[in-house]
């Protein structure tokens, strides 16, 4: 081994999985290279169950959470108590592997939520990559910060700009965005959150990184690309990741359809189903569950649901039994979604708008009806709707069984332009990461800075 790389991932959400892929194709790119990867136990005990891959070494970091603490409800009470000990523990980690492998680190690539990781690679001369697991438009949100602040005080405070207006020039790249659909914590939220102060601190911090890689690709928004491009080292769009061959993570493709949900739908007509999920995180409230699920029923919508079991008492009396009766619908607590969205039966994908399920929509060529909640679902939404025009958004922000019915009916009765629209992305995503693709090229100029062939 020549190199030692460490990686250090957010330990929550979709984060980790998206790192450990990064770090798994690095590490095949860079066979001489060896990989420290930091992530909390539970999280790697998820991660780590599978595999077995010769230069990536698993190292366990303290999650922050005392032995005795007693969880009291708090907003993102975890990920603040992680927060607050990340930086210690990357660099205890960090001397540790360092002792274990007898190389010392020579790159840092880091979740770009942790700017701290710019100072530590300045004090010993590598680089620093800073991978943002999301879209371009959040990635822009949090650069500018500042500057729509700047921009936004007198419309807000002044009172001459509600929520919902529409403002150009907004962000560089990006124009209008309606300001309810920033990101929360850039203008709106709680802007003093310690998640808040994090992002704003990375969108200070960036500029000084050695590379900033995204799982997007560049087709998707080159007008942002080219404005992140002029602000950003070496900014890179290298997914989507879920599209790129599971040759070159040497992992063993693993259907987990624990559900029977793909033979449920090999009986339903050709994108005739709505596909329905909310990500890992959230779960509409429950009058919402109500107001879409009769949606459902009343329309006649063929359905998948993935939703978590302990939200199925909030379902209508009788929707589970009526629904198996009839074989009209199915409900199941996990889907292997990226097959679901590209079987032929699936017409649309009701969401959350995270970044993930809307690249695997994209990659899957199906259209969105998005309900945005919180963090970036709000400005990918936006996109989808008013960018890209791939999907449309229940009106008025929330479920309602009128709302619910009209977005079925908008979207279902496309027109021929609208889904060729949708063709031609799905199209452009996967040419970004077929061989000399643009997703392909700046992975090789990635793996260049991580294995220092690059001369920054
Ligand atoms: N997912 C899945 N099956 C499910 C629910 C979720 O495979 O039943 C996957 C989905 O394919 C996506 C991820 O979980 O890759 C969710 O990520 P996203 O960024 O969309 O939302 P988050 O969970 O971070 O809010």
């Amino acid at each position: 081994m020549d190199k030692h790389i460490a990686v250090f991932t957010f330990p929550y959400s979709s984060h980790p999985a998206l790192l450990l892929t990064l770090t798994r194709r690095l590490a095949a790119a860079a066979p001489t290279a060896v990989f420290s990867f930091f992530n909390i136990e539970k999280s790697n005990n998820l991660l780590f169950a599978n595999l077995n891959c010769e230069n990536i070494l698993r190292y366990d970091v303290s999650d922050g959470i005392p032995d005795d603490y007693v969880f009291v409800g708090k907003p993102q009470e975890d990920v603040n108590l992680f927060l607050a000990v990340a930086e210690e523990e990357l660099r205890k980690g960090v001397r540790v592997a360092e002792m274990d492998t007898g190389l010392k680190v020579s790159c840092l690539v880091v979740d770009a939520f942790f700017s701290f990781a710019a100072d530590m690679a300045e004090e010993t001369n590598i680089p620093w990559v800073a991978f943002w697991t999301a879209g371009a438009c959040s990635l822009s949100a949090h650069l500018y910060t500042d500057l729509i602040r700047e921009k936004c005080a007198p419309l807000v405070d002044g009172g001459s700009a509600g929520s919902d207006e529409e403002i150009a020039d907004l962000i560089p790249g990006l124009e209008p965005v309606r300001l309810s659909d920033l990101p929360s914590g850039v203008v709106f939220g709680n802007l003093k959150s310690p998640f808040s102060i994090m992002l704003h601190k990375m969108g200070t911090t960036l500029s000084r990184a050695t590379a900033v890689p995204i799982n997007s690709f560049q087709e998707l928004d080159p007008h942002l690309t080219k404005n992140l491009s002029s602000k950003l080292n070496n900014f890179l769009n290298i997914g989507p990741f879920h599209l790129i061959s599971k040759e070159k993570t040497k992992t063993p493709i693993k259907l987990d359809d624990e559900f029977s949900c793909i033979s449920w739908l090999d009986n339903q007509k050709p994108s005739a189903v709505a596909y329905i999920c909310f990500g890992t995180v959230f779960t509409p409230p429950p009058h919402e569950l109500v107001e879409l699920a009769e949606a459902l029923e009343e329309s006649k919508t063929p359905f998948l649901w993935s939703i978590n079991q302990k939200s199925n008492k909030h379902l209508p009396n009788g929707f589970l039994e009526r629904i198996t009766v009839n074989g009209t619908g199915k409900v199941v607590p996990w889907t292997p979604q990226d097959q679901v969205l590209n079987h032929v039966a699936v017409g649309v994908f009701v969401t959350h708008g995270g970044w993930n399920s809307v690249l695997e929509s994209v990659g899957a060529g199906v259209p969105m009806i998005c309900r945005p909640f919180i963090g970036d679902q709000h400005i990918n939404s936006w996109m989808v709707e008013r960018v890209w025009g791939i999907g449309s958004r229940i009106e008025g922000g929330n479920f309602t069984k009128r709302a619910t019915r009209s977005a079925f009916e908008q979207v279902f009765s496309w027109s021929k332009s609208r889904n060729e629209k949708i063709e031609a992305l799905k199209d452009l995503a996967h040419k970004a990461v077929a061989p000399n693709g643009s997703s392909d090229e700046n992975f090789k100029t990635l793996v260049d800075v991580v294995t220092g062939s690059k001369v920054i």
